[in-house]
């Protein structure tokens, strides 16, 4: 029997951590010592990659996929608890870019879907599932849709998209005559798709330059490092080094002029946001420490502040109605946001029936503090000659 997306085992030098033990090798090993909570945000992107899947083999004909068959498999997954009809449009995003691809060669390229990429020749033991392989003319595709919408994936340099292509490369490259690759992370719902064109050659030799790092994340060797990689390792809320760089901090408060500079408090401000994050973690850590028993010193778990609830809504609305209140106290009657109405009727209906009649304006957001890194262009209140005294600038 196939394995659901949901069962799939995970190698220790899994390619989607790769940014991590790539950054931090020893990580891996030290992660092995850590639950793998799978959340409920994870449960639905294994659903949505189901749903994908299952559209991308009815589409392109792959597989013994006949319509009874699909009809079953897809009622069960509209029967999910969370399934929702939004994600039918992503997934269909997802499926439209994949079938773009196929569909510009004029001969049928060769396409799989969820297929098993072993990557060992590069970090030990190294095998993943690719969501979709495309090879046309002397392409090789690797397309991964990522149905979370916390952060924008980037496609440049992505370890992941990379092992996987070495995998693929070292499976499919007898048999189809690669020299280019191109690899594309297709998040619908943050409207992203993120992708890079690299030569076989740029390939192999990145493949070269990580088997060192690989070998030394399998034996649980090398230096650790903290940075952004750290958000998504297990050991994050109780690891030394993680903790280590954020009481470097303190080295601020011997900082000698009395004035800190306007490049200290941009350093401070990455720091303390990152900081944040951590006690975030860390007093995760701490309530699953006190409600299993343990101690952590200083700390207890308490219950938190209740609320009532109704026993029974239309049982309780009843009696009220029933002892002469009036119905129309009993209810708020809300329009619903721009974005709410947005998600009801569909991005197309929303177009045609407000935004092109102009019955919808975009107000200005206030202005926000970002990391230089976000992709939205800065803004300033700086006033310039121009916009002062109208009139060319010259
Ligand atoms: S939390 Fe960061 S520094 Fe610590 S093991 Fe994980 S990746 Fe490495």
């Amino acid at each position: 029997m196939v394995a659901t997306h949901a069962e799939r085992p995970h190698a220790l030098l899994s390619a989607s951590a790769a940014h991590r033990w790539l950054a931090c090798p020893p990580s891996a090993r030290l992660c092995e010592q850590f639950p793998d909570t799978t959340s409920e945000y994870a449960a639905e992107g294994t659903l949505a990659h189901e749903l994908a899947e299952l559209k991308l083999r009815k589409a392109l004909k792959l597989g013994n996929l006949n319509a009874r068959e699909f009809n079953k498999r897809r009622k069960e997954i509209e029967s999910h608890p969370l399934y929702s009809a939004e994600m039918d449009t992503y997934t269909d995003s997802y499926v439209d870019y994949v079938l773009g691809i196929v569909h510009s060669y004029r001969v049928p390229p060769y396409v799989t879907v969820e297929k098993q990429i072993d990557y060992s020749a590069y970090a030990p033991e190294g095998f993943g599932t690719g969501d979709c392989i495309v090879i046309g003319g002397e392409t090789l595709h690797i397309i991964d849709l990522k149905y979370g919408k916390g952060v924008r994936v980037s496609g440049e340099g992505n370890p992941q998209m990379r092992l996987y292509a070495l995998g693929a490369l070292q499976e499919y490259g007898f048999l189809y005559p690669i020299t280019e690759i191109h690899t594309a992370i297709v998040q619908p719902r943050l409207e992203s798709i993120s992708e890079e064109t690299i030569s076989v050659d740029e390939l192999l030799a990145w493949g070269e330059s990580i088997k060192p790092i690989a070998e030394m994340a399998y034996r649980g060797e090398g230096e650790f490092n903290a940075g952004e990689h750290c958000r998504f390792c297990r050991a994050k809320s109780v690891c030394r080094a993680r903790s280590e760089q954020y009481l470097a901090l303190e080295a601020f408060g011997q900082a000698k002029p009395p004035l800190i500079t306007d490049s200290e408090v941009g350093e401070i401000l990455r720091r303390a946001k990152a900081l944040a994050e951590w006690v975030t973690d860390l007093e995760e850590y701490a309530l699953q420490q006190c409600l299993a028993g343990n101690q952590i010193p200083g700390w207890k778990a308490v219950e938190g502040r209740g609320s009532r609830q109704y026993v029974d809504l239309d049982a309780a609305f009843k009696a009220l109605i029933d002892a002469g209140i009036d119905e129309a106290v009993l209810y708020e009657r809300k329009p619903l946001t721009v974005a709410q109405l947005e998600k009801v009727l569909g991005k197309a209906q929303y177009r045609q029936l407000l935004e092109e009649p102009g019955l919808v304006r975009k107000e200005p957001g206030k202005p926000t503090l970002v990391p230089e890194s976000d992709k939205r262009p800065a803004i300033t209140a700086k006033i310039t000659a121009q916009e002062a005294f109208g009139g060319d600038e010259r």
